[in-house]
């Protein structure tokens, strides 16, 4: 084991960073015992930038979607750049505070804003601003360590916001091997190109004066002079995006833009993690005010002093097998985490180090059901689940609500993410074909049409399930995936029928969520499709469960979106008493 490292960070109180000498990786541990729901890194990005299809919703620096201070009677609109028209910014201060950054794009938007080739890429935008944040600091190289921002007086973690700088970012590991992807060429010559174009105007600002000049070993000068230079810089910027980006999402977990966060980065991949990310936008309720966002580190449950500090780079609803490949695919590594290797033994070097500081049983993977579930109808094993899952239910057990059931029974976790009979073509075929003409009627407004055709999505899978033998649960993710765009068109159709439909359909969801999350129970996802359950419930004049509902919600996301947050809020009006 590695010693401590504090060479580039000023680490949060509550963790330390140890290389381990095997892959020389550093690492996060905690350095004491931290509370579930514990703020324990806030990082302020090197540099982010807004997606493009989300640039007209949201401030290019603070992202709030609504105009701050304004005194004009168009209070909603954001205000736009009027250089380049392409850039909207919350209030005069944030469109200042960007300018530094934005100053490229605005000359150069032909370039690098007016991309409408359907990839939503940023990568370009965001290099460039990268590239320029790293830089513009006095005319040096920033070079800084971590400086510290702090919100309040006293300095809890919560209030304690770390930015990185050059030397921080250019310890990120790279990936390394194999050639990038065709739009991350494109990206990288789009940036050189802009950075390149504007080479006259930053070299005068990148040249330190003479005057201001001190002779710190530390700092260098920086002059676009070589177009070469500049593209292999921006490659390998490109390398440390690619395996250590951040995609900052918004209160409904969808991804609006992209950001780099060197301390964030520290974190290891688990599919099993302790921890949880989100992120500080700007809004009303939030501490952050023209800056840009911040990303939190949570503990997503109690952890001991001394375990290891990881969080998941991708979706943790999904099978082992879809796991492995996207995380080879797009980062690279195989994944050694408890969940992908219990059944392994340890039988390499790298294994067992994986697994330092993990004490997860084998029973963290396995769900508990009552004995008699494969006689049980989805809709009685579904109450079974919410009625047994649901922490809001203090005296709930295991065993009361289904007769005649004395014994649990353990499953394997990832049998429910197990394939459907992909044996059978026609059948697989047949539902693309039906999920194909849902989305049609969707794009004509035929929406009866395309809610027959996503409750026979719904119906076929049902049957395909059930039939696939005793082991398997009547639960599957094709099944919920189905059910998801099912629930999604009911709730836009409304009326008292639907909204029935809707509420037999949320709550298959969200069980199959409490078994797929069992390992971790407070993502928010399962927190989401909670509160939309409360809302049905509710709408189904079934107050009991709506407000039951709600508040195994909150619990869920008071930790993976903050008490303060914009759905806890909201919650917060619901709940009654
Ligand atoms: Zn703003
Ligand atoms: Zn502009
Ligand atoms: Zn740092
Ligand atoms: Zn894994």
């Amino acid at each position: 084991m590695g010693d401590d490292i504090q060479d580039c960070c000023v680490l949060p109180e509550a963790i330390e960073a140890r290389t381990l000498e095997i892959d020389s990786d550093r690492r996060a541990y905690s350095r004491r015992f931290i509370h579930s729901g514990e703020v324990i890194i806030r990082n302020l990005p090197t540099a982010h930038a807004l997606l493009d299809e989300h640039q007209r919703e949201r401030c290019s620096r603070c992202l709030s979607t609504t105009r701050r201070q304004s005194n004009s009677n168009d209070k909603n609109s954001l205000l736009r750049c009027g250089g380049c028209k392409q850039a909207w910014y919350c209030s005069r201060e944030c469109q200042r505070l960007d300018f530094s950054l934005h100053k490229v794009e605005c000359k150069e938007a032909p370039i690098l804003l007016s991309l409408n080739d359907g990839h939503g890429s940023s990568n370009s935008k965001l290099l460039v601003r990268n590239f320029l944040a790293l830089r513009l600091k006095n005319g040096k190289v920033n070079n800084n360590n971590c400086c510290q921002y702090c919100y309040g007086n006293d300095l809890r973690p919560r209030d304690v916001t770390i930015q990185c700088g050059k030397n921080h970012f250019e310890k990120l590991i790279q990936y390394g091997n194999g050639p990038l992807e065709d739009q991350e060429t494109i990206d990288i010559r789009r940036a050189a190109q802009a950075l390149w174009n504007q080479r006259k105007v930053l070299n005068k600002i990148l040249m330190p004066e003479i005057d201001n000049y001190d002779d710190d070993a530390d700092t260098e000068t920086v002059v676009i002079n070589d177009r070469s230079e500049l593209e292999d810089q921006l490659e390998r910027d490109m390398r440390r995006f690619r395996v250590n980006n951040f995609g900052v999402t918004d209160s409904l977990v969808r991804v609006i833009g992209g950001a780099v966060y060197p301390l964030g980065a520290l974190l290891n991949h688990s599919c099993s993690p302790n921890c949880l990310v989100r992120y500080d936008l700007s809004s009303e309720s939030s501490s952050q005010c023209h800056e840009p966002p911040v990303m939190e580190l949570i503990a997503a449950q109690d952890i001991p002093i001394g375990e290891e500090l990881t969080h998941s780079y991708i979706e943790l609803v999904s099978s082992k097998k879809s796991r492995i490949s996207n995380l080879k695919q797009m980062y690279g590594f195989d994944c050694f985490c408890p969940r992908c290797c219990r059944k392994k033994k340890a039988n390499s070097d790298r294994t067992s180090l994986k697994d330092i500081g993990s004490n997860h049983k084998n029973d963290d993977f396995k769900i508990r059901l009552p004995n008699n579930y494969g006689s049980l109808s989805p809709t009685k094993l579904t109450r079974w689940i919410l009625h047994n899952y649901n922490p809001a239910i203090s005296n709930a057990t295991m065993t009361n609500s289904t007769k005649g059931t004395s014994y649990l029974t353990s499953f394997d976790q990832d049998i429910i993410f197990k394939s459907l009979n992909e044996n059978d073509p026609a059948i697989i075929e047949a539902i693309k074909v039906k999920q194909q003409q849902a989305k049609f009627f969707m794009m004509n407004g035929d929406l009866e049409d395309e809610l027959s055709s996503l409750k026979e999505v719904v119906q076929i899978l049902k049957q395909l399930t059930s039939a696939s033998g005793e082991d398997q649960l009547p639960l599957s993710l094709e099944l919920y995936q189905a059910r998801c765009d099912r629930l999604g068109s009911l709730i836009v159709a409304g009326g008292q029928d639907n909204t029935k439909e809707a509420l037999i359909e949320c709550e298959h969801i969200v069980s199959f969520l409490c078994l797929a999350l069992k390992h971790f129970p407070n993502h928010s996802l399962l927190g989401l499709q909670l509160f939309t359950l409360g809302d049905l419930y509710d709408s189904n004049r079934k107050s009991d469960e709506a407000q039951k509902t709600y508040v195994w919600a909150r619990k869920n996301l008071q930790i993976s979106q903050g008490r303060e947050s914009e759905m806890v809020m909201l919650l917060n009006e619901k709940i009654v008493g």
